[in-house]
């Protein structure tokens, strides 16, 4: 089986790409535009395969994505390319626009029509739609779950342009016969994340003896999933899961903000850290002003995708971050390129090979 993966450098889709290489026989086509979170340096290993090719490219543009389908010949498509940081998206929504529904437009587009075009490969071919629980917007305080069923309510424009892209991709399924499947997921931490994110954010900052910011007053609440399980649900969907199905990812791991936070600092304590300059790490938590239009609480029911395909987590909250802290604190120089720039470098010498 070979699969094309979008955003195969970022933080899930090198995750995926790594468990394709090192636990299944597939072979990858990693296509990925190399933004500023893209990370070549993340799939080191991976990218020594012979089952791993590599293709600089941006889903907006119809010409290369056809180039790419008839050159590769996929049997799959995992889609993970996507503008990811609900911050930024406040900041800037427009490459949110584009990335997260004009590009997947084109690649629902562009696999019709090599799907057209490769007429033997139409019944097996699958689409795989990487999504989030964001686009169910919030719940009340406790006792709900999001299900497969629950309306969509997006808050950000980041959630508000996933659910457009979810919205894309069953239509084409239902409209135009694409063999799509959608996933929607919970936060996923775990090593290799950029560091603007929560995690790996508050354990660079509290190894540096910076503040750690802590959105309102912290008591927002999020279902977290270590990476390497979202890795593997994505596989079992793709490879198990049925066409037209939608299949909730999530850990049964609900902790606020700040207990997150306050689990970061006793976790760094653990492993004998200290603040550079000294003193306590839960001394550096700074409340800072609430994000706009903050969602208070997500919460997964990830009941389907268990029954149905047998897949459940296999780390719990504490064991992944135990597992997480120790990667960033083993793997300084991945993390010191990206907060230094130099990682960018990778992507000059891409683009001067091609050149
Ligand atoms: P990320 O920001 O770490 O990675 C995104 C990748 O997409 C990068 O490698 C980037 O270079 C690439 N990319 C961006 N625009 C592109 C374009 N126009 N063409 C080609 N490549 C492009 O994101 P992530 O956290 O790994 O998330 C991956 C997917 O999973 C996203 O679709 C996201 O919505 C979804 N998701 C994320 C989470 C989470 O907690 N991070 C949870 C659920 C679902």
């Amino acid at each position: 089986m070979k699969i094309l993966v979008t955003g195969g450098a970022g933080f899930i889709g090198s995750a995926v790409v790594r468990h394709l290489i090192g636990a299944t026989d597939a072979e990858v086509v990693n296509l990925d535009k190399l933004t500023y979170a893209g990370n070549l340096e993340s799939l080191a290993d991976a990218a020594e395969s012979e089952r791993y090719a590599f293709e600089q490219a941006d889903i907006c543009d119809a010409a290369v994505l056809d180039r790419i389908f008839a050159q590769h010949r996929p049997d799959a498509v995992m889609h993970l390319a996507a503008e990811s940081h609900v911050d930024r998206s406040i900041d800037g929504p427009g490459d949110f626009i584009q990335t997260n529904l004009v590009g997947t437009y084109e690649l629902l587009q562009a696999s019709r029509r090599y799907l057209d075009a490769e007429a033997s490969t139409a019944d097996d071919f699958r689409f795989l739609h990487v999504s989030t629980d964001e686009v169910f917007g919030d719940l009340a305080d406790t006792g709900a779950f999001f299900t497969e069923t629950t309306s969509y309510a997006p808050s950000s424009p980041y959630a508000a342009t996933k659910a457009g892209s979810d919205h894309l991709a069953r239509a084409w399924g239902r409209t135009f016969g694409l063999p799509v499947l959608v996933t929607n997921c919970s936060n996923n931490y775990g090593p290799y994340q950029f560091p603007e994110k929560l995690i790996p954010l508050m354990i660079l900052n509290a190894l540096a003896g910076k503040p750690l910011p802590v959105y309102g007053d912290g008591s927002q609440v999020r279902d977290w999933l270590y990476v390497e399980d979202h890795a593997r649900a994505l596989w079992t969907v793709l490879s198990e899961g049925s066409v037209g199905e939608t299949y909730n990812i999530g850990g049964h791991n609900e902790r606020r903000n700040l207990d997150v936070v306050h689990a970061i600092c006793r976790t760094l304590e653990e492993a004998g850290e200290a603040p550079a300059g000294g003193g306590r790490f839960e001394d550096l938590i700074t409340f800072v002003t609430d994000r706009p239009g903050h969602d208070t609480r997500y919460a997964i029911d990830a009941g389907k995708i268990e029954r149905e395909l047998g897949w459940t987590p296999t780390e719990t909250f504490e064991t992944g971050l135990a597992s997480t802290v120790r990667w960033y604190l083993d793997n300084r120089g991945w993390w010191q390129r990206v907060l230094d720039g130099s990682y960018r470098l990778e992507r000059i010498g891409v683009k001067a090979g091609e050149a």
